[in-house]
């Protein structure tokens, strides 16, 4: 495993892995336990996957283990197509749960059995105020909340109402289960909080069989304390939840005391992370789907041909602190150049074709040349690429008027084709309109594989494809979703989205290897940047996301506040 989390020394000084440390050494706990708990109403994102990096890592580390709990207690927004999702993109991360697979869902009759049990002891009562009462009785932070008129109702007739709300005999929102705490307390969440709600709805597992369901905060404690969960890591909006947490863990018999940890959420520049928001997109039909590869979602920056390994080490490298802050996508950007860098193949695409015809080199003739697989893994070898006299370059690699510092093709320019030859550039052909439609140029025979036997060095090197084998793709090429590194900062997200976040290139030509890729193969267009095969491909006509282009910004970033510093 050590091979698979570069980056892995890094992560253990987090505040986290300090106390999972020491309550191993104290001997509070013989072996630690974490879960990672989505709640199935959409798929997951990459603020999720700091999450699983975090809850399996410290298993994994500390030689524990870590559950996949689905924390599905709301079966109106939750479905089964989420629920399989989530489990293949935690796998994806290269994580797994083994036998250790839960629901909060099965413990619905155990939870139910708890709420009895605070009801008996006077804990707990049937309110019928509704929900706009709740909400007006519930105070504010600098006033106390107002006793529902219903709180000092007898253990008996608590009882017997809830146990007719789950037997169905009222309609949704009729009456709810709360705990009787403290309507005065500093902390609203423990005004009396609400534990269950009457839902007509069926559920993906359960079905009919509840009519009643708890809520996230009667649900989460006791699930950890019923999987023996030793270290309940969540994010710090779950802080102010935490005297609630542990109210319940003391005045039920559960059988063990987890104890909750928070950590900051992931914050991204240019990125939203929100389930909500993210569904809106899909929804609107603003992106491709759930997995669009602009989407901040794991299968979407699977599709754009981010690789798992990447984001495990952007996980290691961001680390786990106790405060708010927001990471620079460049850095996400950053660890999935380098794992890239590492394992993606070298290949010739041209995506804006120009036409270039070699005069001196003789009709018909092919020629193959090496050409290296991938510079940075020798064993990855090198394969061969066919020249011809008619080949297509990248029109932006042209100029007529070259101005300072542009070092590629001009008129009378000589250039390396890599891999190939020297050629110059003899005449420009013009449409009618007077665009730029051909290069007329000549070759020197004398630098085959692309050396001047007198040493002369052109100062560019291009990328080109054979015409006559050249293979027609389609290449999305994709850039930040949102115009602004704050979206929404102006209080309108849909505003910020960008409208050059996707443009779809057609008349697109790659070299045949390139119609060899599978789906989900990320391969590195020479000077272009990495491009991930997409599913959308058809045989004989590939279609490729572009991943990233190959300038690394983070690296920039580093390098001015190293200066600065
Ligand atoms: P969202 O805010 O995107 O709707 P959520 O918090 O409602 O997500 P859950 O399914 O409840 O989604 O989250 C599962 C786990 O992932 C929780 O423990 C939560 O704390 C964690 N998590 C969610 N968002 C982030 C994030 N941005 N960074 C780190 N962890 C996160
Ligand atoms: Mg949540």
């Amino acid at each position: 495993m050590s091979t698979d989390r570069p980056g892995g020394e890094r992560e253990r000084g987090d505040f986290i892995r300090a106390i999972v440390a020491e309550d191993l050494r104290s001997g509070k706990h013989a072996s630690v336990v974490t879960r990672f708990p989505p709640e199935p109403n959409g798929y997951l994102h990459v603020g999720h996957a700091k999450s699983i990096c975090l809850n399996f890592g410290i298993a994994q580390e500390f030689g524990g283990r870590c559950h996949l709990r689905f924390d599905d207690t709301n079966p109106t927004k939750e479905e089964q197509e989420y629920i399989d999702a989530i489990e293949s993109d935690v796998r994806w991360l290269g994580f797994d749960w083994g036998e250790h697979l839960y629901h909060a869902s099965d413990y619905f009759e155990q939870l139910y059995a708890w709420a009895v049990h605070l009801v008996r002891a006077g804990k707990a009562y049937v309110d019928d105020l509704s929900a706009d009462e709740i909400r007006e009785h519930r105070g504010t932070l600098t006033e106390p909340g107002k006793e529902s008129r219903y709180r000092t109702r007898p253990i008996e007739e608590n009882l017997d109402l809830f146990e007719r709300m789950r037997k169905g005999e009222f309609p949704d929102g009729a009456r709810v289960l709360r705990a009787k705490i403290d309507m005065a307390s500093g902390n609203i969440n423990l005004r009396d909080p609400v534990l269950y709600r009457i839902l007509h709805a069926a559920h993906p597992r359960t079905g009919d069989a509840w009519c009643i369901y708890p809520t996230y905060d009667f649900a989460h404690g006791q699930s950890d304390a019923i999987e023996g969960i030793t270290h309940s890591i969540c994010t710090l909006e779950f802080e102010d939840h935490r005297p609630l947490y542990d109210w319940f863990i003391e005045n039920l018999p559960v059988p063990s005391r987890p104890r909750q940890y928070e950590f900051a959420r992931l914050n991204l520049s240019y990125t939203v992370l929100s389930k909500r928001f993210l569904l809106r997109l899909v929804n609107d039909g603003r992106v491709r789907g759930w997995d669009d590869p602009r989407m901040p979602t794991i299968c979407g920056i699977r599709r754009r041909g981010y690789p798992a390994e990447a984001l495990r080490d952007f996980a290691a490298m961001i680390g786990v602190a106790k405060r708010d802050s927001v990471v620079d996508v460049a850095m996400l950007e950053h660890c999935v150049r380098d794992v890239l860098n590492r394992r993606a193949a070298r290949r010739f695409a041209v995506l804006r074709p120009l036409k270039v015809v070699i005069e001196n080199y003789p009709e018909g003739r092919v020629e193959e040349l090496d050409a290296v697989n991938n510079p940075e893994d020798p064993g990855a070898g090198t394969r061969r690429v066919r020249f011809s006299r008619e080949l297509w370059i990248e029109r932006e690699d042209f100029r007529e008027d070259p101005p300072k510092k542009f070092y590629r093709l001009a008129p009378g320019r000589e250039v390396r084709l890599r891999y190939a030859y020297l050629v110059t550039c003899r005449e420009v052909v013009k449409d009618a309109a007077g665009d730029v439609v051909e290069l007329r140029c000549t070759y020197d025979p004398a630098t085959r594989g692309g050396d001047a036997p007198d040493g002369r060095r052109p100062k560019a090197t291009l990328h080109w494809i054979s015409a006559a084998h050249a293979v027609p793709a389609e290449v999305r090429v994709y850039d930040h979703l949102f115009t602004r590194p704050d979206p929404g900062a102006d209080g309108d997200l849909l505003a910020d989205l960008s409208p050059k976040s996707e443009e779809v290139l057609d008349g697109c030509l790659v070299e045949p290897a390139l119609a060899e890729v599978r789906v989900g193969e990320t391969v590195q267009f020479e000077r272009l940047g990495y491009f991930c095969l997409d599913p959308d491909s058809r045989p004989g006509r590939p279609v490729f996301n572009r991943t990233l282009t190959l300038k690394d910004t983070w690296v920039r970033i580093q390098a001015k506040g190293q200066e600065e510093a």
